[in-house]
């Protein structure tokens, strides 16, 4: 049986102290009346731990082993995941951070963060059923009309109604700007017609209704992205007072049959085979990819998260096996490279937590944060994104995969669980905009469009650290200093070539791209971890003798001394960019 038992002390830490939540949003309007501070971090993980370790977690095997299935268009879940859902809605987790006036908690992004990470690393598969839904409820929240809205998503946040995204078409992945689903006005509705593959959680009967989003293309709409519009397509119509009506002419065809997420229905969709599927246009016509982009950062931080989350599941496991498999007549984690791959896992997953809540954070500053500090929190939201998106599920693969490494043998065959992490994790660098993509939006818009000026300011903050950690007099933060503030150099003159390849040959920028946003993100998890030692040097200063805090210290020296070096080898192939244009396409 898969077990997962919630990093608590570590979630906690960074919550209270690394990012001082009560501090920071306690005072702000939207959250005076839920008493952030300490005892509701711990009263809230508590209870998503509980529910993560004991509901969640004992499914993810028998998701991987009994995976969804189609036939004759009827899908069918996972034994146990449809009451699953039911206890993840009841508990109000669908909308903990949704807006409380369509039936959500309006808790801070930052503790939705925290449950979703629990999620992800207990069942990911399960997990994207709530992500997709909640995305979904976002996207209308934020263009659909007020009728749309109170029709949709009370319900959608209550966890009573699930949602899908309908982008990607046989023709049309990176690029939708070349789709052909289409949809056709009649009266105050549309009729959406197409065909929709590789849709996440598309069909299924855990939940009454599901509430399809979908993108089309109205008649005579301008070609390329710019003529894609935006729709609600409901499985079930609602009636007016609230009921559901009539089958909608949105229907299944199969069910993909993948190298992961079994448990997690990727269904191929038809829309409009017979009658023409009801569709309602959500914000305005041919503005269809502009309503997805403003929840793009939100859906990104989760796959971010489904990164971290795996590799903390792995790692559990991994832990595990090292102290009970004896080889040598010791326990395998006694061997210098078990350990060493134990503290890899360590240490990463240390980085990408405080990384990923950080950015959550800046969220809830950007939804209701002083207005002085919003514009500044959603360009710096915008910069670090891709980088989440993309870093972390790169490291999670890793990581996963050295979940397997270290169980050797019994890694490899599947009774042990560690296989499924790394088959699991492995989309995540696929879907929600592959990493490819993630690198090309780093540079040519987040890079680009400012002349690097947002990514100077959030190094001034890596700068700030490095000179907080050298006023420290201890060794351990003084090594720390060294190593960040060469990382931090070797990732400014990183960016003035980047900045310098735009301007002269965007190709070889395109080409250092990847190797840019991996550099960026282990010097900014470099500095998350360096914040965090600084924080426990704090409380030991203060006289706190807990063991935590020499170990984050530890973790942290770690990671500038065995991870962070990795930087300098993208800054170095990087530099090299150029090279990449010796190689003639028909080489290949
Ligand atoms: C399990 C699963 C679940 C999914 N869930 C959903 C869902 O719920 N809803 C939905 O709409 N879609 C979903 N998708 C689709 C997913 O988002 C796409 O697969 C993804 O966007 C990539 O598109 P593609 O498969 O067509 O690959 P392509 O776009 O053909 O890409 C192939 C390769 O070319 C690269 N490439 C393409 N264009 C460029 C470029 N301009 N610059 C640099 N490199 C480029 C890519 O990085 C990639 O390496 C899912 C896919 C899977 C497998």
């Amino acid at each position: 049986m898969s077990t997962y038992k919630a990093p608590l002390e570590d979630m906690a830490f960074v919550i209270d102290e690394l990012l001082e939540a009560e501090q920071v949003l306690g005072s702000l309007p939207a959250f005076a009346d839920y008493g952030v501070g300490s005892e509701l971090t711990t009263a809230l993980l508590d209870e998503a731990a509980k529910l993560a370790g004991e509901v969640l977690a004992p499914l993810r095997r028998v998701g991987d082993e009994q995976g969804a299935t189609c036939v004759d268009g009827v899908v069918t879940i996972t034994p146990g995941f449809s009451d699953a859902i039911g206890q993840l809605a009841e508990g109000g987790w669908i909308g903990i951070s949704a807006n409380p006036d369509f039936g959500g908690q309006g808790l801070p992004e930052l503790y939705g963060t925290a449950a979703n990470e629990m999620w992800q690393g207990s069942n990911m598969a399960f997990a994207l059923h709530a992500m997709l839904g909640f995305g979904a409820a976002m996207a209308i929240e934020a263009h659909a009309s007020e009728e749309l809205k109170a029709t949709f998503l009370t319900r959608m946040n209550s966890g009573e109604w699930a949602g899908t995204m309908n982008l990607t078409e046989a023709g049309a992945g990176s690029d939708l700007g070349v789709m052909k689903s289409r949809a056709v006005p009649e009266g105050d509705h549309y009729r959406v017609y197409g065909q929709k593959i590789f849709i996440t959680w598309g069909d299924h009967e855990a939940n009454d209704n599901i509430v399809h989003l979908v993108l089309a293309r109205l008649p005579d709409a301008p070609k390329g992205s710019g003529g894609i519009s935006l729709f609600v397509v409901p499985k079930f119509l609602v009636n007016t007072d609230g009921s559901l009506g009539e089958r909608n002419d949105v229907y299944a065809v199969s069910v993909e049959h993948k190298l992961g997420i079994h448990g997690s229905p990727t269904c191929v969709m038809s829309f409009g085979d017979n009658d023409g599927a009801i569709g309602y246009l959500v914000g305005e016509e041919n503005r269809g990819l502009q309503c997805m982009f403003t929840m793009m950062n939100e859906a990104r931080l989760k796959v971010g998260l489904q990164g971290l989350g795996s590799a903390e599941g792995a790692y559990q496991k991994a832990l595990v096996f090292a102290h009970e498999r004896v080889q040598g007549g010791v326990p395998i984690v006694q061997h210098a490279d078990v350990k060493r791959m134990l503290l890899v896992m360590n240490s990463l997953i240390e980085a990408m937590r405080a990384f990923a809540y950080t950015e959550a954070l800046t969220m809830d500053l950007i939804h209701n944060g002083p207005e002085s500090q919003r514009q500044l929190a959603q360009r710096r939201l915008d910069l670090m994104i891709p980088v989440i998106k993309a870093w972390h599920t790169e490291v999670g693969q890793e990581l996963t995969s050295l979940g397997v490494q270290v169980h050797g043998g019994m890694g490899y065959v599947e009774e042990t669980g560690a296989a499924q992490y790394l088959r699991d994790v492995r989309i995540t660098s696929i879907y929600e905009g592959t990493n490819g993509i993630q690198a090309a939006d780093l540079v040519s818009r987040k890079l680009g469009r400012d002349g690097g000026a947002t990514m100077a300011l959030a190094l001034a903050d890596v700068d700030a650290t490095v000179s907080e950690l050298r006023s420290v007099d201890q060794p351990s933060l003084q090594a720390i200093a060294q190593q960040l503030s060469d990382a931090l150099l070797g990732l400014r003159e990183s960016t003035d070539r980047i900045l310098e390849y735009l301007k002269e040959d965007p190709e070889v920028a395109m080409g250092a791209a990847f190797d840019y946003l991996m550099q960026t993100g282990y010097v900014f998890g470099g500095w998350h971890m360096a914040r965090s030692a600084l924080c426990a040097q704090k409380q030991i200063d203060n006289g706190s003798d807990r063991e935590f805090y020499p170990r984050k210290i530890a973790t942290a020296l770690f990671y500038v001394n065995s991870i962070l070096p990795r930087a300098r080898g993208h800054a170095g192939i990087l530099q090299q960019a150029e090279g990449l244009k010796q190689y003639p396409v028909d080489w290949l």
